[in-house]
């Protein structure tokens, strides 16, 4: 499943062809993924201008002008790829990378830019887990995306706003961060990676770190710190990449080589120092990775 990172990552890929760009045609090749298309979906598509690829935690919202905003969710295996038109002697005929997965091209969209280039951007989903829906009026109150939390980009989630959503929690602290409702976006792979980088065990209760006094504070402090920047470097690499996971350019992530305890079960803590290894746990049925020694 695509993290907040590789979605970050694609919208940014995506931008540049789409931002400003008018749609030209639409192309649903099947009447679903994992839902249904909405009614008339090319119809209310097509002839708009994209005025922004914004994101909300997973979920791109691309925003037409006079129309709806479209969300989009990646599921599982989502991609999307462009082709770019060759403008050089034949218009409209476009370069074919195609992948053997060829087959799961379901969505197609003709874009022209402002200076008349044309592109086309597939999505391609061989499990269809992801979704198109649109969204009416204002973006953050369809029910899909009205509970989210805090985003874990940018300053919002400091120490203090931290705090406050794991006050009086008992769950373990894995699970509280990975609670939707609190914090937008964040997923199994980031969490182990956040608490790693602020040496935070995933077994603690989460509440611990929001109790007054000085040690918690700092805690609080660390890990949010902890989460902002485990996001930005991936983001900054290009996201991570799980097996099926490309970029927008057809090219995979690679952040995955940069995972301090993620799939590195058995082997040393690279924190300088610690001489301890990384060990693989399960809790809610999934794989957490920590390090115990340096991990309280
Ligand atoms: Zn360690």
């Amino acid at each position: 499943m695509p993290e907040l990172p590789e979605v970050e990552t694609v919208r940014r890929g995506l931008q540049p062809v789409l931002e400003g760009a008018r749609i030209a045609r639409v192309e649903a090749r099947r009447p679903d993924l994992r839902f249904p298309f909405p009614e008339r979906f090319s119809e209310r598509l097509t002839g708009k201008t994209i005025t922004a690829l914004g994101r909300r935690a997973k979920y791109l919202t691309m925003h037409l002008d006079g129309g709806p905003v479209l969300i989009c969710h990646l599921g599982m295996s989502g991609s999307f790829r462009i082709e770019t038109a060759d403008s050089s002697d034949l218009p409209g005929v476009f370069y074919h990378e195609r992948s053997k997965s060829a087959a799961h091209d379901h969505v197609v969209f003709d874009v022209v830019s402002p200076e008349g280039g044309r592109s086309r951007v597939i999505f391609n989903d061989p499990r269809r887990f992801g979704f198109m829906l649109f969204a009416e009026g204002l973006v953050d109150t369809h029910p899909m995306l009205a509970g989210l939390g805090v985003e874990p980009t940018g300053n919002a989630l400091d120490g203090a706003l931290l705090a406050s959503l794991l006050k009086g929690r008992r769950s373990p602290l894995k699970a509280a961060l990975l609670d939707q409702r609190l914090i937008a976006g964040l997923g199994n792979i980031y969490v182990s990676e956040a608490l790693w980088r602020a040496g935070l065990s995933p077994l603690r209760e989460a509440g611990t770190i929001a109790k007054a006094g000085k040690k918690a504070g700092e805690q609080a402090e660390r890990l949010a710190a902890a989460i902002r920047s485990v996001i930005a470097d991936a983001i900054a690499a290009g996201g991570s990449s799980l097996r099926d996971y490309m970029q927008t350019d057809g090219s995979m992530g690679y952040f995955q080589h940069s995972f301090a305890v993620y799939d590195r079960e058995g082997e040393p803590c690279s924190k300088p120092g610690c001489g301890g290894h990384i060990e693989r746990i399960v809790q809610s049925g999934r794989s957490t990775f920590y390090c115990r020694t340096c991990q309280r």
